[in-house]
Protein backbone atom coordinates (compact mmCIF):
# COMPACT_ATOMS: atom_id res chain seq x y z
CA UNK A 1 0.00 0.00 0.00
CA UNK A 2 1.52 3.46 -1.17
CA UNK A 3 2.08 6.11 1.40
CA UNK A 4 0.19 9.22 1.26
CA UNK A 5 -0.52 12.05 2.64
CA UNK A 6 -3.97 12.71 1.04
CA UNK A 7 -5.99 15.76 3.04
CA UNK A 8 -9.16 13.82 1.99
CA UNK A 9 -8.17 11.49 4.22
CA UNK A 10 -6.69 12.38 7.93
CA UNK A 11 -4.25 10.29 10.09
CA UNK A 12 -7.38 9.33 12.19
CA UNK A 13 -9.23 7.62 9.86
CA UNK A 14 -7.02 4.92 8.54
CA UNK A 15 -8.51 2.16 5.70
CA UNK A 16 -7.83 -1.40 6.88
CA UNK A 17 -5.26 -3.49 4.16
CA UNK A 18 -8.36 -5.55 2.60
CA UNK A 19 -10.64 -2.20 2.29
CA UNK A 20 -8.09 -0.92 0.51
CA UNK A 21 -7.48 -3.85 -1.41
CA UNK A 22 -11.08 -4.13 -2.86
CA UNK A 23 -11.25 -0.27 -2.84
CA UNK A 24 -8.89 -0.91 -5.73
CA UNK A 25 -10.05 -3.78 -7.50
CA UNK A 26 -13.45 -1.94 -7.73
CA UNK A 27 -11.66 1.13 -9.26
CA UNK A 28 -9.96 -0.50 -11.82
CA UNK A 29 -12.97 -1.65 -13.22
CA UNK A 30 -15.07 0.98 -12.63
CA UNK A 31 -12.05 2.93 -14.54
CA UNK A 32 -11.99 0.37 -17.64
CA UNK A 33 -16.06 0.60 -18.14
CA UNK A 34 -15.60 4.55 -18.20
CA UNK A 35 -12.58 5.01 -20.44
CA UNK A 36 -14.47 2.59 -22.88
CA UNK A 37 -17.21 5.02 -23.09
CA UNK A 38 -19.61 2.58 -23.59
CA UNK A 39 -22.36 3.58 -21.12
CA UNK A 40 -25.97 3.89 -21.56
CA UNK A 41 -28.98 4.72 -18.56
CA UNK A 42 -32.19 2.27 -18.51
CA UNK A 43 -33.44 -1.11 -19.85
CA UNK A 44 -34.04 -2.41 -23.03
CA UNK A 45 -37.43 -4.48 -24.06
CA UNK A 46 -38.10 -6.24 -26.40
CA UNK A 47 -41.93 -5.20 -27.81
CA UNK A 48 -44.46 -7.46 -30.46
CA UNK A 49 -47.40 -5.71 -31.25
CA UNK A 50 -50.73 -6.27 -33.09
CA UNK A 51 -51.66 -4.14 -35.46
CA UNK A 52 -55.32 -2.07 -36.56
CA UNK A 53 -56.11 -4.77 -39.29
CA UNK A 54 -59.04 -7.13 -37.95
CA UNK A 55 -57.53 -10.00 -41.09
CA UNK A 56 -53.64 -9.72 -40.10
CA UNK A 57 -52.42 -12.47 -38.32
CA UNK A 58 -51.83 -10.71 -35.45
CA UNK A 59 -55.27 -11.11 -34.57
CA UNK A 60 -55.52 -14.84 -35.79
CA UNK A 61 -55.77 -17.45 -32.58
CA UNK A 62 -52.89 -18.22 -31.71
CA UNK A 63 -51.82 -15.01 -32.90
CA UNK A 64 -49.03 -14.52 -34.83
CA UNK A 65 -47.79 -10.93 -33.18
CA UNK A 66 -45.49 -8.34 -35.23
CA UNK A 67 -42.11 -8.01 -34.12
CA UNK A 68 -39.72 -8.52 -32.40
CA UNK A 69 -39.22 -4.74 -31.93
CA UNK A 70 -36.54 -2.97 -29.48
CA UNK A 71 -37.48 -0.35 -26.84
CA UNK A 72 -34.84 1.62 -25.32
CA UNK A 73 -36.41 2.90 -22.26
CA UNK A 74 -35.61 5.55 -19.16
CA UNK A 75 -36.13 7.70 -16.96
CA UNK A 76 -35.76 11.47 -17.09
CA UNK A 77 -36.71 13.93 -14.14
CA UNK A 78 -39.62 11.00 -13.47
CA UNK A 79 -40.45 10.97 -17.23
CA UNK A 80 -39.23 7.50 -18.93
CA UNK A 81 -38.38 8.35 -22.42
CA UNK A 82 -38.66 5.50 -25.14
CA UNK A 83 -37.25 5.17 -28.18
CA UNK A 84 -37.18 2.85 -31.00
CA UNK A 85 -34.30 0.75 -31.62
CA UNK A 86 -32.96 -1.65 -34.92
CA UNK A 87 -31.97 -5.25 -33.84
CA UNK A 88 -28.99 -3.68 -34.97
CA UNK A 89 -28.62 -0.89 -32.85
CA UNK A 90 -30.21 -3.04 -30.25
CA UNK A 91 -27.12 -5.67 -30.45
CA UNK A 92 -25.12 -3.23 -30.27
CA UNK A 93 -26.47 -1.25 -27.50
CA UNK A 94 -27.02 -3.69 -25.05
CA UNK A 95 -23.25 -4.07 -23.51
CA UNK A 96 -23.75 -0.31 -22.85
CA UNK A 97 -26.91 -0.84 -21.30
CA UNK A 98 -24.91 -3.47 -19.19
CA UNK A 99 -22.10 -2.04 -18.49
CA UNK A 100 -24.26 1.26 -16.42
CA UNK A 101 -25.55 -1.53 -14.76
CA UNK A 102 -21.93 -2.92 -13.70
CA UNK A 103 -21.03 0.77 -12.59
CA UNK A 104 -24.18 1.07 -10.67
CA UNK A 105 -23.31 -2.27 -8.69
CA UNK A 106 -19.88 -1.25 -8.23
CA UNK A 107 -20.72 1.99 -6.59
CA UNK A 108 -23.15 0.11 -4.69
CA UNK A 109 -20.20 -2.02 -3.53
CA UNK A 110 -17.73 0.96 -2.56
CA UNK A 111 -20.34 3.08 -0.59
CA UNK A 112 -20.84 -0.68 1.38
CA UNK A 113 -17.51 -0.61 2.03
CA UNK A 114 -17.49 2.93 3.76
CA UNK A 115 -20.51 2.34 5.57
CA UNK A 116 -19.04 -1.17 6.85
CA UNK A 117 -15.85 1.13 7.71
CA UNK A 118 -17.77 3.45 9.34
CA UNK A 119 -19.70 0.86 11.59
CA UNK A 120 -16.26 -0.70 12.69
CA UNK A 121 -15.12 3.04 13.95
CA UNK A 122 -15.00 3.23 17.21
CA UNK A 123 -15.58 6.00 18.08
CA UNK A 124 -18.68 5.47 16.85
CA UNK A 125 -19.86 3.35 20.09
CA UNK A 126 -18.39 6.30 22.11
CA UNK A 127 -20.94 8.61 20.71
CA UNK A 128 -24.02 6.56 20.27
CA UNK A 129 -23.66 6.43 23.95
CA UNK A 130 -23.23 10.01 24.83
CA UNK A 131 -25.98 10.61 22.67
CA UNK A 132 -28.45 8.68 24.51
CA UNK A 133 -27.30 10.40 27.95
CA UNK A 134 -27.66 13.87 26.28
CA UNK A 135 -31.36 15.53 26.23
CA UNK A 136 -32.77 16.11 23.07
CA UNK A 137 -31.98 20.38 23.27
CA UNK A 138 -28.09 19.48 23.57
CA UNK A 139 -27.65 17.04 21.11
CA UNK A 140 -27.55 20.03 18.00
CA UNK A 141 -24.62 22.03 18.49
ZN1 LIG B 1 -51.17 -7.16 -37.63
Amino acid sequence: MPETTDLCHPETVRVAASHQAEAEKIAAELAAIASSGMVLPGSITQRRTRCGRRNCACHADPPRLHGPYWQWTRKIAAKTICRWLSADQHRDYQPWIDNDRRLRELLARLEALGAAAFDADPRRERQASRASSRTGTEASR
